[in-house]
């Protein structure tokens, strides 16, 4: 029997004002996206793997995003203890993906190592590209080598059976997504190789990159992966993605906290 993972997506910050402008190439600065924060954690029968870290909202605040959850205590509400998490995946090193590295102190993460070149390399002498990236974060990591707790990745491989990684390189050096084994089927969770949806049916320009080209060839290889269907796409900053899967746990005023990206769509994709 194939292994089917039960999956999270925990939505720990937004920015409910984000214009096409400020996220695509060409886009129009009257139509309003709205931006979702999240992170993920994947769990099979005996192992709890966490996607991402998120940030906390001491750095969530100063950038003008407004946290809504730590992510520890979002991870606390559906029974994952931070402190005792043995594994994290990290896919790729902006900050708001490895923003609270040390909630995780019994962790070891994997990475791939074209992320750690491109954050440790020629790449960040360009301030566009570094713009994504914070160097407390980029110095943790490197601390995390040297404490033998970073393992590299090259390329696309198997993680743990019914969990598959892809290197979908382009909006970072490293971009890497997760093929999910659910009980439902497979499912890209596919990070910030693909933001939004639309970004991925219409091969929108994403205004964060290392390399144009290769972001644009990934958002066709993600549609490639889940044969066209969106229903199997999970995209890394969608809102839509908090209003259509079904919730675990939610916020004080409703607003949900931890979807469950394993379940199928409560409600169809509307775009
Ligand atoms: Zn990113």
């Amino acid at each position: 029997m194939t292994q089917a993972w039960k999956a999270y997506a925990f939505r720990y910050a937004s920015m409910p004002e984000r214009y096409e402008d400020q996220l695509f190439l060409g886009g129009d600065p009257s139509v309003n996206w709205g931006m979702d924060y999240f992170f993920w954690a994947l769990q099979s029968r005996d192992r709890t793997i966490v996607v991402d870290t998120g940030a906390n909202a001491a750095k969530m605040a100063p950038k003008g995003r407004t946290p809504l959850i730590d992510p520890v205590s979002a991870l606390a509400g559906v029974g994952i203890d931070a402190s005792e998490v043995t594994e994290v995946f990290l896919t790729h090193a902006h900050w708001d993906h490895v923003g609270n590295l040390d909630a995780f102190p019994k962790a070891h993460f994997w990475m791939q190592a074209r992320e750690m070149q491109s954050v440790t390399g020629p790449d960040m002498t360009y301030t566009k590209i570094r713009g994504s990236y914070q160097m407390d974060e980029v110095q943790k990591l490197v601390g995390l080598v040297y404490e033998d707790r970073l393992t590299f990745l090259d390329g696309d491989g198997t993680f743990a059976p019914g969990l598959d990684y892809l290197l979908l390189p382009g909006h970072s050096a490293g971009q890497t997504a997760l093929r999910v084994q659910t009980e439902n089927g497979p499912v890209l969770l596919a990070s910030d190789a693909v933001h939004y949806y639309r970004e991925a049916l219409e091969e929108r320009v994403f205004q964060s990159f290392n390399d144009v080209k290769e972001m644009l060839a990934s958002l066709r290889q993600c549609m490639a992966e889940v044969g066209g269907d969106l229903d199997r796409l999970i995209p890394g900053h969608d809102p839509i993605v908090s209003a259509r899967y079904p919730a675990e746990t939610h916020l004080a005023n409703g607003e949900p906290v931890a979807l469950r990206i394993d379940q199928l769509p409560t409600k169809p994709l509307g775009i």
